[in-house]
């Protein structure tokens, strides 16, 4: 018999499924049920399928395959955090963490391998990007992750968090199918707002995430609310400068409603004075915003340093006193370089050098 060239069947969406079961003569019903066992039960194989007979289980091997990742290393730091570093099926491998709190466990998931944008401070500028992820790659992060709460944890999975390594939006297609199985009933049923997008800030994308009518959380790496200071940590601000942001913003907010997080490192002898606390504040007011102030995490010997708390301080008076909320995020998994822009696959790089 002629060998059939095996499709991934999570490559298919649900109405796909069901074209494929008519085609070949079975009822529609049972895309829905395979489609349930692929995604909301995770099965990594069609013989576990146990409402489906085994006469269409084995015609759905010889059609399909479900390629599915492997938790390659998992790393426990001291304060909890868990780092997993995933093995895709061409052997490539990401980077996603598990992140508690006493409120909440976040999945912090990856959508590239690598990424194109060369952020001056963040590791995995350092990985050229090699590829974007599929959903089902970026889904896959996700169940791991909500495994390991309830193993290590005794607790579910609260959030979810696409500060990995990536750019989202430069994956957009894929990652909105993602989050599209996160949310679904035959997914993972976890409620959009429970979900926050980090983003460079790419104007273009921010207006179609709006066009979409998204309804998970937006946050955009500001870092520097000057041009000049924000093209020198991010070189995408010279193609998409701050003006082309705030555009990009106001079209968001008109369209969602929803109001944006802005995620801002605070370095010394960069930005740690009051004219870029003051700009800041003054960017916060294009539409209703809130800022996390997060810890610089160090990557290597460079030219980044953390600010000192007296900048910290400074920050958040001006952006107090303009009304604006500014809370200051502590560093997680720092030990295990597991923390923001840390995550360059270091096991990995050490794996091929030894
Ligand atoms: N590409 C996306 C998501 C990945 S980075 C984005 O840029 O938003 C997640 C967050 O970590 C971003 O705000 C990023 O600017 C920040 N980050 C990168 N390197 C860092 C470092 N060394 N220390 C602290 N935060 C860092």
């Amino acid at each position: 018999m002629e060998e059939i060239q095996k499709r991934d069947i999570r490559k298919l969406s649900l109405e796909e499924l069901e074209e494929f079961f008519l085609s070949v003569g079975d009822k529609k019903f049972r895309a829905k049920q395979v489609y349930e066992w692929l995604w909301n039960k995770s099965l990594k194989n069609f013989d576990e399928m146990t409402n489906i007979s085994l006469a269409t289980r084995e015609m759905l091997k010889k059609h399909f395959e479900i390629n599915h990742i492997l938790v390659d290393l998992m790393q426990h730091s001291q304060d909890g955090t868990i780092k997993n570093a995933v093995k895709l099926y061409d052997n490539k491998i990401v980077e996603s963490v598990l992140i508690p709190t006493s409120k909440r466990i976040t999945a912090c998931v990856s959508s590239q391998v690598g990424c194109s944008l060369d952020c001056n401070f963040c590791a995995t500028a350092r990985l050229k990007r090699m590829r974007n992820l599929n959903p089902d790659e970026i889904y896959d992060q996700v169940v791991a992750i909500k495994d390991e709460a309830e193993t290590y944890f005794q607790r579910p999975l609260t959030n979810i968090v696409f500060m990995g390594m990536g750019e989202p939006l430069l994956n957009y297609n894929n990652v909105l199918s993602a989050i599209e199985k996160i949310t679904a009933p035959e997914g993972l049923g976890m409620a959009p707002r429970r979900i926050t997008l980090s983003t460079v800030g790419i104007p273009k994308m921010i207006k179609k995430l709006a066009d979409d009518e998204v309804r998970f959380n937006l946050a955009i790496s500001l870092h520097s609310a000057i041009n000049e200071t924000r093209s020198r940590l991010m070189p995408i601000n010279d193609s998409s400068p701050l003006e082309d942001l705030a555009e990009a913003l106001k079209y968001w907010y008109q369209k969602t409603k929803r109001k944006v997080t802005y995620e801002y490192v605070i370095w010394e002898g960069i930005n740690d004075d009051e004219r870029h606390a003051r700009a800041l504040a003054k960017f916060c007011k294009i539409i209703p915003s809130k800022v996390n102030i997060i810890q610089y995490n160090p990557i290597d010997e460079g030219e980044f340093r953390q600010a000192k708390q007296e900048a910290v301080d400074l920050y958040v008076r001006i952006l107090e006193q303009n009304g604006i909320v500014a809370k200051v995020r502590k560093s997680r998994g720092q030990d295990i370089d597991a923390a923001c822009g840390q995550l360059a696959n270091k096991n990995e790089v050490a794996d091929l050098i030894q």
